[in-house]
């Protein structure tokens, strides 16, 4: 479990004290990330911290992009697109923007239009309107499938049975890059059981790349939260998408 014991009950008011507070708790999971890595005999430069940053302030994304934090993750676009424009006026470091809430046909044009990524793919329609509403001028959308481990009604995510079909059809838009697959478990609080979820996901992986040609292999697993993020390491993950543990609890 991701420890952040400084984290009190509710973000300080004053900015400063609100800054530091997420600075510590940044440097604090990433130390973790590092030392669960090396007991796991990975490299942790291999595994990518994605900071969670919905329903969280622009002050907080400020925050994290001046500890060096370059990664954010957003799942509602009505909260996402203020943050964004609102980070490109401060003029910083250009951020990496990762959606990674369930996506609807309605809201596809402006995902393509705003995000450098798209974890939770899971519907050949839903690439389809992706790649045609890419702006020309922007590289191609950076997209994971999301792979249904269990049965939960309110979760997205494909089948694993489907899944080599729909690889196979994004692998043919040319604005969109295939990149790996991604999943949300059922929660556990059992380290085994949360092995067992992420070791699935890590093996469909492995199988569907033996099926894809060389120049289309999969190379990222995003995987692993606040509680669950010391197994997907232990099971290979590339990206871990971190919230809470950062930032606090989510108002
Ligand atoms: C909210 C969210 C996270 C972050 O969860 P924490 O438990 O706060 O770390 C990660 N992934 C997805 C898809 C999310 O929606």
């Amino acid at each position: 479990m991701l420890s952040s014991p400084q984290f009190p009950a509710s973000m300080p008011s004053n900015p400063e004290d609100r800054f530091r507070l997420i600075t510590q708790c940044l440097n604090a999971v990433r130390q973790q990330l590092t030392d669960v890595a090396i007991r796991c005999g990975r490299d942790p430069a291999a595994i990518q911290l994605l900071a969670v940053s919905k329903k969280h302030s622009v002050d907080a994304v400020t925050a994290a992009a001046q500890a060096g934090q370059q990664n954010f993750g957003e799942s509602y676009l009505q909260e996402a697109l203020p943050k964004m424009s609102a980070c490109l006026d401060l003029k910083m470091t250009p951020l990496i923007w990762h959606f990674i809430g369930q996506v609807q046909s309605n809201k596809t044009k402006t995902i393509a239009e705003h995000f450098d990524w798209l974890h939770t793919l899971d519907r050949a329609k839903i690439a389809q309107r992706l790649n045609d509403q890419r702006p020309i001028h922007m590289s191609p959308l950076q997209v994971c499938i999301q792979v249904k481990l269990a049965e939960e009604k309110t979760k997205g995510g494909i089948d694993s049975t489907e899944l080599l079909s729909l690889a196979q059809t994004i692998i043919q838009l040319p604005r969109l890059k295939l990149r790996g697959l991604m999943c949300i478990p059922p929660p556990s609080d059992s380290y085994e059981q949360q092995r067992k979820y992420f070791a699935q996901l890590a093996t469909l992986q492995k199988d569907l790349n033996q099926q894809l040609a060389a120049d289309a292999q999969l190379d990222t697993l995003s995987m692993g939260m606040s509680d669950d993020f010391e197994a997907a390491i232990a099971e290979g993950t590339t990206m871990i998408r971190i919230g809470t543990a950062i930032f606090g609890q989510r108002r």
